[in-house]
Order: C-alpha cells, then sequence, then structure tokens
C-alpha cells in the first residue's frame, strides 16, 4: 500500500486530502462517479473524457448559481434588515416584537377551468381507488405533528398578510394522497367513493386563485380543514414557525411586524424573478394594520 497523499477524485475534480492509491484512479465515492469510473474500461478513454468534461461543467453551473442564490439571498436580507431598521424608528420595538419576511400569495382570480376541473376530478378518482383498494382503516394514518394550539390568532393573520403563498403549489391535486382518503374513512366508515369524490368537486370555489391550488380563494381555502390534505394542515413555513416559537417563549410575541416580498413560497428563490417588497404590515391578536411604505428605503 502507499503512502496517503491529498488528489483529486478523477471524474468530479472533489478534493481527496487521504487517497491510499493502490493502482487505483482516484474517486470521491459518489455512486455517479463510481458508475462512470466502473464503465471507463468499457466506453474507452476519449467518451469517458467526454463525460468527465461535461460533467464538471454542469457543476460548476450549479456551484454559481448557488453562489448567485447566496448572494440575493444575501441583498435581500440586508434590504429587509433596512426596511425593518425604519420600521423601529417609526413604531418602536421591544420584547414579545417578532420580526418575519413573507413571501405573497396569487392576488388574482378566475373561474375554475373545464380543463382544471377535469384534471383535479381524474386526480380524486384515482387516489379515491387506490384507498378503496383497502377497508377502512381502524387506527388513524400516521400523521406529521400537529399544529400546536396556542390560543392565538397570530397565525391565521401571518397566513392572511401572506395570502396563501405555499398553497400555490396545490395545483389540480390539492396535496390530496389516498392517506387524506383513508382519514376520511376513518372518521367516517361509511363514506362510499363518489360520495367523496362529489363532496371535493362540489367545493371547488366558483373563483380559485390562478396559478395556483384549485381550492385557493382570496379569503383563504374552500375546503373545509378536516377535508384538507395532512401537507396542508401541518405545513408551516420557516416564518409561521419562528411565530409558533415567539407564541411560547417568555415573553411570548403579541406584535409581528412584516414585509411580504412579491414570489411565493416556491419562486423566492428564482433569480430572474423579481422578490422586492410589495407590503408591510404590523399584526396583532386584535388586527392587521397595513402600514404604508416609507419613501426613502
Ligand atoms: S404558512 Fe407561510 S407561506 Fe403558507 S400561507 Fe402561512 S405565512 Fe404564507
Ligand atoms: S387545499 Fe387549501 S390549504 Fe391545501 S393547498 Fe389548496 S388552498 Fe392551500
Ligand atoms: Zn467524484
Amino acid at each position: 500500500m502507499g503512502p496517503l497523499t491529498p488528489t483529486q477524485c478523477i471524474v468530479c475534480d472533489k478534493s481527496l486530502p487521504l487517497w491510499q492509491s493502490a493502482g487505483m484512479a482516484p474517486c470521491c465515492g459518489d455512486p455517479a462517479c463510481k458508475l462512470l469510473l466502473a464503465q471507463r474500461g468499457q466506453m474507452g478513454e476519449f467518451l469517458f473524457q467526454h463525460q468527465v468534461a461535461q460533467g464538471r461543467a454542469r457543476a460548476r453551473e450549479r456551484a454559481e448559481e448557488a453562489r448567485a442564490v447566496a448572494a440575493r439571498a444575501a441583498a435581500e436580507a440586508a434590504e429587509s434588515e433596512r426596511a425593518f431598521e425604519a420600521l423601529r424608528a417609526q413604531r418602536g420595538t421591544g420584547p414579545g416584537v417578532l420580526e418575519a419576511v413573507l413571501p405573497s400569495g396569487p392576488r388574482r382570480t378566475r373561474p375554475v377551468s373545464a380543463r382544471r376541473r377535469a384534471a383535479y376530478e381524474a386526480h380524486l378518482r384515482a387516489i379515491v381507488a387506490e384507498a378503496f383498494t383497502e377497508p377502512p382503516p381502524d387506527a388513524p394514518p400516521p400523521a406529521p405533528p400537529a399544529t400546536p394550539e396556542l390560543g392565538s390568532r397570530l397565525p391565521e393573520r401571518l397566513c392572511t398578510a401572506c395570502g396563501g403563498g405555499c398553497c400555490t403549489a396545490g395545483k389540480e391535486h390539492a396535496y390530496l394522497i389516498p392517506a387524506s382518503i383513508q382519514r376520511l374513512r376513518f372518521q367516517d366508515p361509511s363514506l362510499q367513493p363518489e360520495q367523496i369524490v362529489q363532496f371535493y368537486l362540489r367545493h371547488i370555489p366558483a373563483q380559485a386563485c390562478v396559478n395556483s391550488c384549485v381550492n385557493q380563494t382570496r379569503q383563504g381555502c374552500a375546503l373545509p380543514r378536516e377535508w384538507r390534505s395532512d401537507t396542508c394542515n401541518t405545513w408551516a413555513c420557516k416564518p409561521l414557525q419562528a411565530l409558533y416559537a415567539g407564541l411560547q417563549a417568555e415573553p411570548p410575541v403579541h406584535t409581528v411586524r412584516v414585509l411580504r416580498r412579491r414570489q411565493d413560497q416556491w419562486t423566492q428563490t428564482l433569480l430572474q424573478a423579481d422578490n422586492g417588497i410589495v407590503a408591510r404590515a404590523e399584526l396583532r391578536e386584535d388586527a392587521l394594520l397595513n402600514l404604508r411604505i416609507p419613501r426613502d428605503d
């Protein structure tokens, strides 16, 4: 065995600080690198080197994009801090004041098209059929941890201020899966497949948000809570998680100062998308106050 020496993975160029050669080409152990290296003999040296070069170019692009995303996140964080600073000067601060940067939910609505309705119905029929291959469960299907009961209206106000920025990915599936149907059947074993499908179809709102979940309206979700998916009932974005933690801290959060940025939860890191600050608000247990944008920041 030879000495331990620093070198690079022959495929991805990753540094290997301690590589014991023993006549083997250095490899970082990543499955993709191992696979390409294993095929080297079969594919021939020219094709191998070509694939290595392509892989490294893709890795460089990914690294550059990650740097650009991080740079924009840092610029946004600095801009948010200046905006919060201005709000602190204007409205004061102190224990129990939480500052949150939120995404934006969709603003425009329109009637749900026949195409969307048909796609949603097809999804519902597929998950209901799959659920009904089993009998109604005698125990509730496993679910993510429930949302804490904190006796505060602030979480609801936070989501109102955002406008459902996470619901945009619901499209024509609403995160409903066979386990959602099994949960309904656990609660009411007499439910029949067609009853379930028709219940969901009846709740499609007359006007739904554009480019979002088929159930999303300007006033929130059109589905009763117990008919929503576990994902919908338990998901919390980072600002909402921070609020849950703040409400359980001492002293508890009593005011949330919000900056809302233009993009939704899932597009906020897209480099080509404008993600400027579009609204400011202050949330209290008894009020949601929209704040004027000071002209000088
Ligand atoms: S959970 Fe977060 S992203 Fe979703 S509506 Fe509430 S504040 Fe917006
Ligand atoms: S079903 Fe309701 S809560 Fe779930 S993604 Fe759609 S609008 Fe949002
Ligand atoms: Zn490698």
